[in-house]
């Protein structure tokens, strides 16, 4: 089949401040659904079968954690990936019999395109999608949204309280904002999870947080130690994360808002090969 790229598409007026609309994919992404028919064999992904892929859509985040592993922040500088791009990508994790696809950044909700990847996705019978998000930006719209296609939300907590959980992200307000986004996702049946990130144990009560977690019917958590990479590894150099052979074996990929393609998430210093540069 001639390989076509997908470099035309019309944009979408719908953005995360609008009411949602009922999205009919056929109707209102007929240029996406041409895209997906003409598009030809994969060139990014080699011929193994992954199981999983991690999506940086975004390095913006609203929050400023002492220990991104990704350095995101407010002031983080525009990515290379387009809309179109990670759409010709969703298809090549299609055609590579990719199953789970995890949207994340930085804070997937802010990038404006995260409504039509996630279409996408689903259009391309990719069979599960998760937003990995700190919780703090979602609204009725956005749940609406992820509980009508069935999106799953994972978020990290720092603390059981606020004065933990901020001293962490450096944005005042931030816990309560996560809470609520919790608590509102649950209202509307979206599959939650969270981590529990240990990153300093004389501050943080792990059993406390465990406990917390509970007591919000939050049933899905693990405890996920902090990794030396990115803010994190100015933070603990000793703990600069090096992948077990076993980990880069796992069936994964990891591709940055740069397009940098990674077999794993934490681990940046293994890069194999360039999405924008391979295509
Ligand atoms: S760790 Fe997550 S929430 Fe915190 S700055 Fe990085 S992307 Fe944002």
């Amino acid at each position: 089949m001639q390989r076509k790229k997908f470099d035309s598409v019309e944009t979408s007026k719908d953005r995360f401040c609008a009411p949602v609309r009922i999205f009919d994919f056929d109707n209102a992404c007929a240029p996406v659904r041409n895209a997906i028919a003409s598009y030809g064999s994969r060139k990014c992904l080699n011929k193994k079968k992954y199981d999983i892929i991690w999506l940086e859509i975004t390095n913006k985040c609203n929050l400023n954690c002492i220990h991104c592993y990704s350095n995101s922040s407010d002031s983080a500088h525009a990515p290379k990936m387009t809309r179109n791009d990670w759409i010709n990508l969703l298809i090549e994790c299609s055609e590579s019999g990719i199953r789970h696809v995890q949207f994340t950044g930085g804070e997937p909700i802010l990038n404006p395109d995260l409504f039509d990847l996630i279409l996408t996705a689903k259009k391309l019978n990719i069979e599960t999608t998760e937003i990995y998000t700190n919780g703090t930006l979602l609204n009725d719209n956005i749940l609406k949204f992820l509980k009508m296609h069935n999106v799953s939300l994972a978020f990290s907590i720092y603390g059981n309280n606020s004065q933990t959980h901020n001293a962490f992200t450096r944005v005042p307000g931030s816990f309560e904002q996560t809470i609520r986004g919790i608590i509102k996702a649950q209202r509307y049946g979206i599959n939650i999870r969270a981590s529990i990130i240990s990153i300093c144990e004389s501050i943080q009560n792990q059993d406390e947080i465990v406990r917390f977690l509970k007591q919000m019917n939050i049933r899905s958590f693990c405890i996920d130690r902090v990794k030396g990479v990115g803010r994190g590894n100015a933070l603990f150099p000793e703990k600069a994360f090096v992948c077990s052979k076993a980990c880069i074996n796992l069936n994964k990929k990891c591709i940055s808002c740069n397009g940098d393609i990674f077999s794993c998430i934490f681990h940046r210093e293994r890069k194999s090969g360039n999405f924008l540069s391979n295509n």
